[in-house]
């Protein structure tokens, strides 16, 4: 009881005094804040309830959820898709001559035989990069 009410003096203390004007709109970026914090937390907890849902009536939707269910598997089949073909490109590289798309180290281009520069195949990112380690490096190409 005596907490509630020194809040309530709290708050209303607040609004008075000189300066208000500037200390509203504080108040009110921290409110905007705190709001945007519990929006947040909402979407969160929502896109669980969601994927909890979705896992758990995958495959036997109930009869509200089953155009909802089917854009999801259209857009996830979509993504797969997407993952594949940008995994694809990652090991692929550009011809400089034709441009096409072709296996990294291979010595010619599949599309235009132009002679690719093994140098130009992409740093795999789980590699370490090979920098001039000694004084002698191999310069055979
Ligand atoms: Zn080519």
């Amino acid at each position: 009881m005596d907490f509630f009410n020194k809040v309530g003096e709290t708050l209303t203390s607040f609004g008075n005094g000189v300066g208000s004007k500037t200390r509203n709109m504080m108040d009110l970026s921290a409110l905007t804040s705190q709001l945007h914090q519990h929006e947040d937390t909402l979407r969160k907890m929502y896109e669980e309830v969601g994927r909890k849902y979705y896992a758990e009536k995958k495959g036997q939707p109930e009869e509200a959820f089953a155009g909802v269910f089917s854009q999801i598997e259209a857009v996830e089949a979509a993504a797969g898709e997407l993952r594949k073909k940008i995994e694809i490109n990652k090991s692929m590289v550009t011809c400089p001559k034709c441009k096409g798309l072709t296996e990294a180290g291979s010595q010619f281009c599949k599309h235009c035989g132009n002679p690719m520069k093994t140098a130009e195949a992409p740093v795999q990112q789980n590699q370490p990069v090979q920098t001039q380690q000694t004084g002698e490096t191999d310069q055979n190409n």
